[in-house]
């Protein structure tokens, strides 16, 4: 049986591994974190059985502990609850599907207790690459890349032996492609909620209809296969089918296709290297007459543009990038921002801060929390 622990499993990702989990019959959950959603946690625990769950408040804690006193979980909260699931037991292996930058800290105590990560909290490895990527190598752990456009470039770089020449990150172009930027003045909640393609969490599919997501990745993608952001070209790629491509310096370009569903990479992550059946549609090539490529629109989605300026000049400023994207979407998802703020802000405060080089990780939080005091103070 193969151990693992997952943080934020009543989440999009969360919900899939165990899916996943329920569709194979040889990974035992020893841990579960969420955020607030006591109700479906203890249904998961309750099916699965793990040793420890973790609670973000105490108070919901509290209560998850009282409705489960029948069960043998233990119930913890707040950071150092995330980081008791991340960190203890014998698990082999961390699904860090928890959104934000909150993922980093259990994170690197996972590592650091030699568990291997499957990847999906991208925000870790934008804000804090420099540091996970050798405390990876230093404690021999794997970090194996959850978000299906990773998976694929990984996949497509299986028996690379150091011959890439550069990444094609596929990108959907979200609800908005086509649009030009006073075309997008009004867009309300409901509108960017409404990926074409994809079924996601709130956040990631406000930040797919930015473009900032395609960003965040760019930047994700660098640290993880070691290459500079400007050997990593952005192919819309509108049906979603080539989820991303690697080309080699003879030229050979190599992609993984498939229908849209994570399953597939959150599936080929716990079991890497091996392959698995996994139940689903398959892609009919009979029937795809298509597959469009198209070249990124940088004036309207320049949330993309400004992810290269901050991936490009490193240090803390992909912290401020990261940090005013997660605080903009969430005053736009409670309406108190228009949908143009989004990525204003995050030039404003890339406009506004002075890049610490190579920083701590409690420099990247100081970082993050200047950006929020300084999006905060103009409200
Ligand atoms: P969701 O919003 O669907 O889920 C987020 C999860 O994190 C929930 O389980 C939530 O718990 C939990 N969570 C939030 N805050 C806390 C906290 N303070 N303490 C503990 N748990 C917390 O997000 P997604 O699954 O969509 O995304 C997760 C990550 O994966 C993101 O970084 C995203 O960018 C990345 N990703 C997502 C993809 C997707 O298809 N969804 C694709 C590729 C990457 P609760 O609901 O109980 O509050």
């Amino acid at each position: 049986m193969k151990k693992i622990a997952i943080l934020g499993s009543t989440g999009s990702i969360g919900t899939q591994t165990l899916e996943v989990v329920r569709n194979n019959r040889d990974i035992e959950v020893e841990g579960l974190a969420a955020g607030e959603n006591i109700g479906l946690l203890e249904e998961q625990i309750r099916e699965f059985r793990p040793k420890i769950a973790a609670v973000w408040s105490k108070e919901k804690a509290a209560r998850l502990r009282a409705n489960i006193r029948d069960t043998s979980t233990k119930v913890v909260s707040g950071m150092d609850g995330l980081i008791e699931v991340s960190a203890t037991g014998g698990t082999e292996m961390l699904v860090t599907a928890i959104v934000g930058m909150i993922g980093i800290r259990p994170t690197i105590e996972a590592m650091k207790a030699g568990k291997n990560i499957a990847l999906a909290n991208k925000e870790t490895l934008v804000t804090a690459g420099h540091l996970i990527m050798p405390l990876a190598r230093e404690h021999g752990v794997s970090i194996l890349p959850v978000d299906s456009e990773h998976s694929a470039i990984f996949q497509s770089m299986q028996g690379s032996h150091g011959a890439v020449r550069k990444i094609l990150l596929t990108a959907s172009g979200g609800p908005f492609r086509g649009r030009k930027k006073e075309e997008l003045q009004n867009i309300r909640v409901e509108d960017a909620l409404c990926h074409p393609n994809w079924k996601m969490g709130r956040k990631v599919t406000i930040d797919s209809s930015t473009m900032v997501n395609k960003g965040l990745e760019v930047m994700e993608a660098k640290w993880l296969f070691g290459i500079d952001v400007d050997d990593i070209q952005v192919v819309v790629q509108p049906q979603s089918v080539v989820h991303s491509m690697v080309e080699y310096i003879d030229g050979a370009v190599i992609a993984q296709l498939g229908t849209p569903d994570m399953k597939l990479p959150i599936q080929y992550a716990l079991y890497y290297p091996e392959r698995r059946y996994l139940p689903g549609e398959r892609l009919d090539f009979w029937k795809l007459h298509t597959l469009e490529f198209e070249k990124p629109d940088l004036d309207t989605f320049y949330g993309l543009r400004l992810a290269y300026e901050a991936g490009r000049a490193g240090g803390t400023m992909p912290t401020v990038f990261n940090a005013a994207n997660e605080l903009a979407v969430r005053l736009f998802l409670e309406r108190r921002i228009r949908y143009p703020e989004i990525v204003e802000e995050i030039e404003r405060c890339m406009r506004d801060h002075k890049n610490v080089a190579n920083p701590t990780l409690e420099e990247i939080l100081c970082a993050e929390r200047e950006t929020y005091d300084r999006i905060n103070s103009r409200r």
